[in-house]
């Protein structure tokens, strides 16, 4: 079913107020450098950038559901200023993308605290701008004035790994100077991971210091590596692994089901969804939310709950002639192999940010820039169409996923299909 609905839905960021546009992104942006996402921000670098604000953001206290680290979030507690330089970076890349914009921003600001240096750090590095990130990140240390702390390192790490720059990001690993913590390690075990050097991704792993002990994300960043790469035994080491932890997530069968489906290993496939069963996996449901005029609509997979999801229907059919003209092709390498190939083609032609970009094309002006929110990661083939989707139609999509943003621009995207 679809929830259309002011504000009032369960995941807590999702609460943005949205007729200020750029609130959501100033507080992506703010969530980001805050949180990273906990661990990194230290309480008077929050209260530095909240105490800074105009764009207004609606934020609440930290809700529990992370623990730890403070949540920023839509609540009804009033409102918060967050302004300055987080806004104006986030209007900056919320309108198409125009870093330069905001690094003359950031260039114009009289004085430069580490909490700012942070925000566009980390903007390059979820955009995937790893060559100005290091650049920055270079100037930074040889200006001078700030230490770089665990969030700068991050945000470098990070940019490195969604630019595949493979030897920059060990190098400003090996450099770092403050102790990494786990999510570094993790930045590491997915860099070296997607570039298929999948038994140093696993070396990393393994000779991390005591006292940091690998969490369930990393060896599930390994295993998303090893299905990339067909990596059989390192997938099964990596899942049995995620086993003896307790962690039952359905991606991790479904990732492990793939790696053998890929070898066409049909008993093994077997086993692991009976095994599912046995154990009582749930599939985590995938949704997406768009913005209309303030207003958050909500899309699951395959979702007909909406008011106007017919001629939503009707218009994901229009997009999948128009972009097959233009030489799409369905990738459904994703998908559970046991359906068939036309099952298949639907069940990925609704996916929920296929529905959120076609409600945001036929409820939004032409040429006005969509934008979506998805709570896992966004998969191939949702990619590969939102890139023919910029192109057709001609319009900006950006898409926040679990991991990173991506925007789609002219039939490519700012990650460069690395992601
Ligand atoms: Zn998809
Ligand atoms: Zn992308």
């Amino acid at each position: 079913m679809a929830l259309k609905e002011r504000r009032d839905v369960e995941r807590p960021d999702s609460r943005v107020r949205g007729r200020d546009p750029r609130a959501a992104d100033a507080l992506a942006a703010f969530k980001r450098l805050a949180g990273v996402d906990g661990a990194g921000a230290r309480e008077r670098d929050v209260n530095e950038l909240r105490s800074s604000g105009r764009c207004r953001v609606r934020a609440a206290r930290n809700d529990g559901r992370r623990g730890g680290g403070r949540r920023v979030c839509a609540g009804r507690t009033g409102f918060v200023r967050v302004r300055g330089f987080v806004t104006r970076l986030s209007t900056c890349t919320r309108s198409a993308g125009r870093w330069s914009g905001a690094e003359a921003v950031f260039r114009s600001m009289a004085e430069k605290s580490l909490v700012s240096w942070n925000a566009i750090l980390m903007g390059f590095g979820m955009h995937g701008r790893g060559e100005q990130a290091l650049r920055l990140f270079d100037e930074m240390l040889g200006a001078g004035i700030a230490e770089p702390d665990a969030v700068t390192y991050l945000a470098v790490l990070c940019g490195c790994n969604h630019a595949g720059l493979v030897d920059d990001g060990l190098r400003v690993f090996k450099s770092m100077k403050v102790a990494p913590n786990v999510k570094h390690y993790g930045t590491i075990v997915d860099l070296l991971g997607r570039a298929g050097r999948l038994c140093e991704a696993h070396e990393v792993i393994t000779s991390m210091p005591s006292g940091i002990e690998p969490d369930a994300v990393l060896w599930q960043t390994l295993l998303g590596a090893c299905k990339t790469h067909s990596h059989i035994e390192l997938a099964e080491l990596a899942s049995n692994k995620l086993r003896d932890m307790g962690s039952n997530g359905d991606g991790d069968y479904v990732l492990l089901s793939n790696v053998y489906a890929a070898k066409e290993r049909w008993s093994d496939v077997d086993r692991v969804r009976d095994e599912m069963v046995r154990n009582d996996v749930r599939k985590t449901p995938g949704f997406s939310y768009t913005e209309i005029e303030g207003v958050a609509h909500k899309f699951l997979n395959g979702d007909k709950g909406h008011e106007r999801w017919e001629a939503i229907y009707r218009k994901l059919d229009e997009i999948g002639s128009r972009i097959k003209g233009l030489g799409y092709v369905p990738d459904v390498s994703n998908v559970l192999h046991d359906i068939g190939e036309e099952e298949k083609e639907n069940a990925l032609y609704h996916h929920s940010e296929k529905l959120a970009i076609a409600f945001g094309l036929i409820s939004t002006k032409d040429c006005a820039p969509i934008h979506v929110i998805k709570n896992l990661r966004i998969c191939g083939d949702c990619h590969t169409v939102a890139k023919f989707i910029s192109k057709a139609y001609n319009r900006v999509i950006v898409v926040r996923d679990r991991a990173r943003f991506h925007q789609f621009e002219g039939g490519e995207c700012s990650c460069g299909d690395y992601w």
